[in-house]
């Protein structure tokens, strides 16, 4: 029997420079070189940057890869966590500085649950910095319900700014 690949969407992340690779955008570009080599990739987005949230301090560089794998979600996470590690994140506090994060958000097998592990990724279709990249590189993939990747993009788009962020006196 021939294994079909299965297609991943990875998110990848960075806000702290790294020793040999150095500032995050450059750490996310080894990263996608790295997932290439790992896994060969599809299709990779730019690499945008975005001002940190949850009080990590330091702004991050996000991009998402779309890589082709046989290996069920489970061993997917496993393989991204040993990269991290290969990164030399530390496990830690979740919002804290990190060299380098992966994420799973979708594949094409559908919906997946295992400990530790669930996909699509419960917050992806809320993160612009996860949606803006999926829909530069693959529009029409339905991350959530009925909604592709470029509907969760328009719909972020649409949101109204943040109250206390906008019309500051005199900028
Ligand atoms: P986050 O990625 O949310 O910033 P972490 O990288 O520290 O935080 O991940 C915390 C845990 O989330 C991971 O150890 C992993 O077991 C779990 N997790 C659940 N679903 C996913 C997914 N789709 N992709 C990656 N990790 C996931
Ligand atoms: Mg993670």
């Amino acid at each position: 029997m021939i294994n079909r690949p299965h297609m991943y969407a990875i998110a990848i992340g960075s806000n702290r420079r790294h020793g040999r690779f150095g500032r995050p955008p450059q750490v996310v570009e080894a990263a996608i070189a790295r997932l290439d080599a790992a896994f060969g990739l599809f299709d990779a987005s730019p690499i945008v940057l975005n001002p940190a949230h949850g009080g990590a301090g330091r702004d991050f560089a996000n991009a998402v890869a779309v890589v082709e794998s046989d290996v069920d979600p489970s061993e997917m996470l496993g393989a991204l966590k040993a990269v991290e590690r290969e990164f030399g994140r530390r496990s830690g506090k979740r919002w804290g500085p990190r060299v380098l994060d992966l994420d799973i958000i979708a594949w094409s097998g559908g919906k997946w649950r295992s400990p530790g592990l669930i996909v699509p990724h419960p917050r992806a279709a809320s993160r612009a910095f996860v949606i803006q990249p999926l829909a530069a590189i693959a529009p029409y993939w339905v991350v959530e319900g009925n909604l592709n990747a470029r509907h969760l993009a328009q719909r972020l788009a649409r949101r109204p700014p943040v109250r206390g962020l906008t019309r500051r006196a005199g900028s």
